[in-house]
């Protein structure tokens, strides 16, 4: 039984869910984190919702410090690690693409060495479906190949093979690359949830903020896609059905299962104007919004066939858009300013 799970990234938005879930589960948890995405304030209310007496162990440390990080390690004795730290803007990284390969990749190589160094071998990494690239066809199944076309996507197929090359050498690990779909929505109290900073780039904390009169209106990227309303589909899962997913996949390396990658999705896939309607119904008025150019490098359809993790760890997201979207307006009608 894995019972002390260390968290990178613990303090951003689906760690935190992750370690409300992990406490509730009755694990240890400690979380490092260099707060470049996140405010500890995220962790003190995942405290107060919490039903366990045990509180997170926090250190506030930059995964690619591996004399502090080494030092947590020996401290903590952790027996696996939830890997979220990591920069995950696609735009940004087309901009910064050295800053996306030193924090991600170099900063996982260093977390690696470490866990070696210490003989924590159990490893769950938060992988993306954007190693899919343009699918040929959906459902996306796990085997399906993989294509990325922008630094972060690479960062993540990177590190998934430099994952590979660690098990070819040393079947000793267990390591589960987990594939998330589109994540969104909040932890049911509204008290956590997606707090990003400056224009969101992703859909819904854009649409969140149009419903809260922080921005004027969405612009749709595109309407001409071979989809059912022309607007691009993805599979949008409840950020709590993907911490539960972590969960899972923790009890299934409890077993010795080696390299193991699953997709986190529902299965189904919704539009951007199929999102917005629905967004609407949760808050309760119209959402504006114009139609403006494809976004560059976008696809038209994404969604997993979640198959594959329902039979090998029992997961199945259970959260329906409808409750996505509650969610979603409860968190950011109760914080418009987000953890400030
Ligand atoms: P997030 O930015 O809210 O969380 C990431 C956390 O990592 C932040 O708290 C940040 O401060 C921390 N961090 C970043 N670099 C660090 C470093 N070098 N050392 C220590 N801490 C560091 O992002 P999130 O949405 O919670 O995503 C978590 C993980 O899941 C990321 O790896 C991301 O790429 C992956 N992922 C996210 C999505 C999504 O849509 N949110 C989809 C697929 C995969
Ligand atoms: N999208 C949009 N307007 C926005 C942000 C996103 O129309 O301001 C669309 C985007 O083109 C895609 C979907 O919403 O079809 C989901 O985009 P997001 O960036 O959230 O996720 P990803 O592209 O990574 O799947």
């Amino acid at each position: 039984m894995l019972s002390h799970i260390l968290v990178t990234g613990g303090a951003g938005y689906i760690g935190s869910h992750t370690c409300l879930e992990l406490l509730n589960a009755g694990y240890r948890v400690s979380v490092v984190d260099n707060l470049s995405n996140s405010k500890f304030e995220s962790l003190n209310r995942v405290h107060k919702l919490s039903s366990a007496d045990q509180k997170i162990d926090f250190f506030e440390c930059d995964i690619l410090d591996e004399q502090k990080m080494t030092e947590i390690f020996q401290q903590q004795k952790p027996d696996a690690v939830i890997h979220f730290a990591g920069l995950k803007a696609v735009g940004e990284s087309v901009e910064i693409p050295l800053d996306y390969y030193q924090n991600n990749i170099a900063g996982t190589i260093t977390l690696l060495r470490i866990m070696k160094t210490c003989n924590v071998k159990n490893f769950v990494f938060s992988s993306s479906a954007t190693v899919y690239g343009d699918p040929a066809s959906v459902p996306i199944l796990e085997n399906f190949p993989t294509s990325v076309n922008n630094p972060y996507g690479r960062s993540k197929l990177y590190i998934e093979e430099i994952c590979a090359d660690i098990f070819k050498s040393d079947d000793s690990w267990n390591m589960a690359m987990l594939r998330y779909f589109n994540p969104v929505g909040a932890h049911k109290s509204g008290e956590i949830g997606e707090d990003p900073n400056g224009i969101p780039n992703n859909l819904l904390p854009y649409i969140s903020q149009v419903a809260i009169g922080k921005r004027e209106k969405l612009s749709v990227f595109g309407n001409d896609y071979p989809t059912s309303d022309g607007t691009g589909v993805r599979d949008y899962i409840h950020v709590v059905d993907l911490a539960i997913g972590h969960i899972k996949a923790l009890e299934k390396l409890s077993q010795n299962p080696g390299l193991v990658t699953y997709n986190l999705g529902t299965g189904k896939g919704y539009s951007v104007l199929e999102m917005l309607h629905a967004f609407e119904k949760a808050c309760g008025h119209k959402i504006a919004y114009q139609i403006v150019d494809r976004r560059a490098g976008d696809i038209a359809e994404c969604y997993a066939d979640p198959s594959f993790a329902k039979k090998e760890i029992n997961w199945q997201a259970t959260h329906d858009l409808e409750q996505m979207m509650r969610d979603a307006w409860n968190w950011q009608s109760k914080n418009p300013d987000g953890y400030n």
